[in-house]
């Protein structure tokens, strides 16, 4: 890259002892001016690639973020002067002459200041100088060549660019959507994009063969740290393939954005099925930075007196080993009463809770409850020993891994984008996830085009709910990146799982006629994934809100301070749109 232009020589961070005696010329903004007597002033000059040391005349006027052209000569600093912590430590650029580009106001927080002490709204109101700052720079920097090192990841294993369109009718994806209204067919609405699952499904029919892009998703859900009203994902497409086809695709292009960001190419993606996630970490979001796995102990109380377990289906349990967590595991009573409370919370009756004491007595509430031979079996299966706290959990299967899961994320999850990174795949998710207490219908685990697992499609409408998905997440840190399937490519079977979730052949015409119409023009066997670029960069750039990783975020509550949208339109564009609006719902 060569960073000159007309208006400089260098850019300020990359001058170092190899420039000293060269007259060079830098441009950018005047981040801090210290006085150094004898009419000279010290200016540190920054543009995007660092800082550099001036010397100038103190009669030059420059204040901060001012932005000015200096032209001096690289010198090696006087000894003892020297910053050890700056890349361009070592020089100076003495014999200055400056020249005022532009003069500025005082911004409203110092541009150099750690970005954790300016209040999140601030720092959004006046986005373009929080993206002058370092971090803000370095992220986006590194963002940037993410997308990149993904784009020649995908085009070297021979996927195709394609553009989708953002105005498209409204789909079943599950999302709540953005919708647009329509200026010539006034009372009729655009969605926008959950998602560009149609289209790349229609790609396929179309023969595209391998499809990708780098998306922007819009979803009306409520923001969180890891969710943005609009989102980028890696978005891709596959004909003639298998999961193992999708999941090694989809890998490169991950391990080779981990590789641009960090340096390092993380070791193959290790797989786990949904159903051993569950059991193992209660979560289809693992985090495996840590131990803390549940173990089975249904079988060990079949017979037992102690009411509460009797009548569980299952009953699971997690050991907080003294050893790894002493804090956690020497939890007082208040602390065991506020993790019971959050248990019920979560939807659990209850938690029992035991203390292995010396020679593994345990010491519990219902410990008198429990037989000899329960207890002794309990902390073997458990490897318990003294000092350690049991965590049990009797329940729906669901429940107790649920609620387990979660209780270990509580109690020792670290921040997401602590190292070590684990990547993992999670596979062979359930088709559907429950019964919607509404329509009474099954609800798709993912969309409603995630194929079947072939030995469970007799199974469809007799035990809907013990039907597997060829439906793969990846996870990362116990964030969910991404989600794939291989996809229906069959129209009467996408019928029968329409017809499943309550949606009858007349209404799939009508409100997915477009989508179903090309499946019978030779629709190749298919399937693809899509992973979020925001959570990936965000956790590999150190973050652990993806707002850090987005040059225009909005706020938890979906508001640009910059811009103030949304905000009320003049009363005749709603007209054109044949739209009127209702006064805000009090309260
Ligand atoms: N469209 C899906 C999503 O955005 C990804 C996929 O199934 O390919 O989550």
């Amino acid at each position: 890259m060569t960073s000159s232009t007309t208006l400089r020589t260098h850019t300020c961070g990359e001058l170092s002892a190899r420039h000293i005696g060269e007259t060079v010329t830098l441009a950018g903004w005047v981040s801090r001016r210290r006085e150094h007597g004898d009419k000279l002033a010290f200016v540190d000059l920054r543009d995007f690639s660092g800082v550099m040391q001036c010397v100038i005349d103190d009669g030059a006027d420059a204040r901060s973020e001012w932005v000015v052209r200096i032209t001096g000569v690289v010198s090696a600093r006087p000894a003892g002067t020297t910053n050890p912590n700056l890349p361009t430590g070592e020089v100076e650029l003495t014999n200055c002459s400056l020249e005022v580009l532009n003069s500025a106001e005082p911004p409203p927080f110092p541009i150099d200041q750690r970005a954790d002490e300016v209040d999140e709204n601030i720092r959004l109101k006046f986005r373009y100088l929080d993206v002058r700052r370092e971090r803000m720079q370095r992220n986006l920097r590194l963002r940037a060549g993410v997308n990149s090192a993904i784009r020649t990841a995908m085009e070297n294993q021979g996927f195709v660019e394609v553009e989708t369109p953002l105005l498209m009718p409204s789909t079943p994806e599950g999302a709540r959507e953005f919708l647009v209204p329509s200026r010539k067919e006034p009372g009729s609405f655009y969605a926008l994009p959950q998602s560009p699952q149609l289209w790349k499904q229609l790609l396929m029919v179309a023969g595209m063969d391998r499809y990708y892009q780098i998306a922007r998703c819009l979803r009306d859900e409520d923001l969180r740290a890891d969710r943005q009203y609009e989102f980028t994902q890696l978005d891709a497409e596959m004909s003639f393939v298998t999961k193992d086809d999708v999941l090694a695709a989809i890998s490169n292009a991950v391990l080779a954005a981990a590789h641009a960001a960090t340096g390092i190419t993380p070791p193959p993606i290790e797989r786990i099925t949904w159903h051993e996630a569950m059991n193992r970490f209660g979560s289809d979001k693992p985090d495996l930075r840590f131990g803390l796995e549940l173990v089975e102990l249904t079988s060990i109380f079949s017979g037992t007196a102690f009411k509460a377990f009797a009548s569980s289906p299952s009953i699971k349990g997690l050991r907080v080993d003294c050893g790894t967590y002493p804090e956690q595991a020497a939890m007082g009573r208040n602390k065991l009463d506020q993790l019971t409370e959050r248990a019920k919370q979560l939807g659990a009756k209850g938690l029992v809770w035991m203390k292995v004491g010396e020679g593994g007595a345990l010491e519990s509430p219902v410990a008198k409850f429990l037989s000899d031979e329960e207890k002794t079996t309990l902390v073997t299966a458990l490897g318990a020993s003294s000092g350690d706290l049991l965590l049990l959990v009797a329940d729906e299967w669901s429940t107790t891994c649920g609620v387990l899961g979660q209780l270990r994320n509580d109690l020792a999850r670290p921040p997401v984008h602590e190292g070590p990174y684990r990547y993992v795949w999670v596979v062979d998710f359930p088709l559907f996830v429950g019964i919607n207490p509404t329509t009474k219908k099954p609800q798709p685990g993912h969309h409603p085009f995630c194929h079947p697992h072939p030995d469970d499609e007799s199974k469809l409408e007799t035990d809907p709910l013990n039907v597997r998905a060829l439906a793969y997440d990846l996870v990362l840190n116990g964030w969910e990146l991404g989600s794939g399937s291989i996809r229906i490519h069959e129209p009467d079977l996408q019928r029968r799982v329409f017809q499943l979730l309550g949606i009858d052949d007349e209404t799939a015409d009508r409100k997915f006629g477009f989508f179903l119409q090309p499946f019978k023009y030779g629709a190749p066997p298919h399937g693809g994934f899509a992973f979020g670029i925001d959570r990936l960069v965000a956790i590999l750039a150190g973050e652990d809100n993806i707002r850090e990783v987005i040059a225009f975020p909005k706020t938890q509550s979906g508001l640009d301070p910059m811009t103030n949208a949304p905000g009320p339109v003049e009363a005749t564009q709603l007209n054109e749109l044949g739209l009127r609006t209702l006064p805000k719902p009090a309260g």
